[in-house]
């Protein structure tokens, strides 16, 4: 049988691999850190740093395809990963999103809308980019941001000397600070053949800058929601696209203003696996595979709550409730701010 190779042990990683050994497939994890969540559940696991050329060598010789859960893969990796093998999605696609400016010059190439930003590697630059953008306002490192991480508010000009200095000297966006009703996510697919599907789209509320809940369906219109869709396919196509992509949307009276792209299975999408007949991470298997993409619509209404540190303490609790799917990802430790499960509650009425 054919091997997935997936980049990244985390959560998504290990979930990816479920879906894989569901269909069949063998998973092969490569992560630098030890003992992942993936590595309970898959294969393989190979331990060891990006910077490892053996190792990758290796890993990319035992496996048919390459994928993975995370963006922020070193680039000198991807060359001699990708020299070996098929990295699905493209890297055109991790290169977007892996830098904010990139991505932004992209979408905005492509007739979508965004907040009104500016590059920023200065504090003059930043002064002028508050002259044009006004506050409130975020600035954002380019790179490596996740989880609200490397962003600082603007609500004045006197806050830019602090925001500057929380950059550490990275390069930074300025993003005028759009004024949503709330925030939904697309999560869509796009298979070898260039087919497309999307599931519909969820509504999310962060806390603390990290996912708190996404809720199916979407506060939307009609109209919004096949804008959402068709903003989705429109990212796909430009990109060449083979997988899973999540894409955020701040909804606003003017209409949707895309916030940013990842390329692979997203927290918001976890719902599908209540929800739909074909969850975000068999869709993902599927297209890398080179499979036709499933049947990802709706068919009930769920709210995804993510179990956060000691959120996981009320498991008893939530084992006990009627409609809800407790999904826990076999993290040792409840840190702060960690990520240590998730559970889809399936709404019913009436
Ligand atoms: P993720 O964990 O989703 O990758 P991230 O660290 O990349 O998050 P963003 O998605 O850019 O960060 O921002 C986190 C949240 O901050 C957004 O979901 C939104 O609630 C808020 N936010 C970000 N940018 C803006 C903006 N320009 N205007 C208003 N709110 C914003
Ligand atoms: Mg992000
Ligand atoms: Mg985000």
């Amino acid at each position: 049988g054919a091997v997935i190779g997936i980049l990244g042990g985390g959560q998504l990683g290990r979930m990816l691999s479920v879906a894989a050994s569901r269909l069949g497939f063998r998973s092969h994890i490569y992560e630098p850190a030890a003992n992942p969540p993936a590595g309970q559940v898959a294969d393989r696991v190979t331990t060891a740093p990006y910077e490892d050329a053996d190792a990758l060598r290796a890993f990319a010789e035992s496996v048919d395809v390459i994928t993975y859960e995370f963006e922020n893969i070193p680039t000198d990796a991807l060359d001699l990963l990708e020299s070996l093998r098929p990295i699905r999605p493209n890297r055109r696609a991790l290169a977007v999103s892996q830098d904010r400016l990139l991505e932004k010059d992209f979408l905005t190439g492509l007739g979508l809308n965004c907040a009104p930003y500016a590059a920023v590697t200065s504090q003059a630059d930043l002064t002028a980019a508050l002259t044009r953008i006004g506050t409130p306002a975020i600035l954002k490192t380019t790179r490596l941001g996740y989880d609200g991480k490397g962003q600082a508010r603007i609500r004045s000009l006197a806050d830019a000397p602090a925001a500057f200095a929380a950059m550490q000297g990275a390069a930074a966006v300025l993003e005028g600070f759009v004024d949503f009703s709330h925030e939904v996510s697309v999560i869509a697919a796009r298979g070898l053949d260039g087919s497309v599907a999307a599931f519909d789209p969820g509504e999310n509320v962060h806390k603390d800058g990290i996912l708190s809940t996404t809720t199916v369906p979407a506060r939307l219109s009609a109209g919004q929601r096949s804008d959402a869709v068709l903003i989705a396919a429109r990212i796909l196509n430009a990109l060449d696209y083979v997988g899973v992509m999540g894409v955020e949307l701040f909804v606003t009276p003017a209409g949707l203003i895309v916030n940013e792209i990842a390329p692979r299975v997203h927290n918001s999408g976890h719902w599908t696996q209540q929800g739909c007949a074909v969850d975000q991470f068999e869709q993902h298997i599927r297209a890398v595979a080179g499979w036709a993409l499933g049947d990802g619509s709706r068919y009930a209404d769920v709210v995804m709550e993510n179990l956060i540190g000691d959120d996981v303490d009320r498991i008893p609790q939530i084992a006990r409730e009627r409609g809800a799917s407790i999904h826990l990802y076999g993290k040792a430790e409840a840190r702060p701010g960690r990520k240590m499960g998730h559970v889809n509650r399936i709404v019913t009425r009436g």
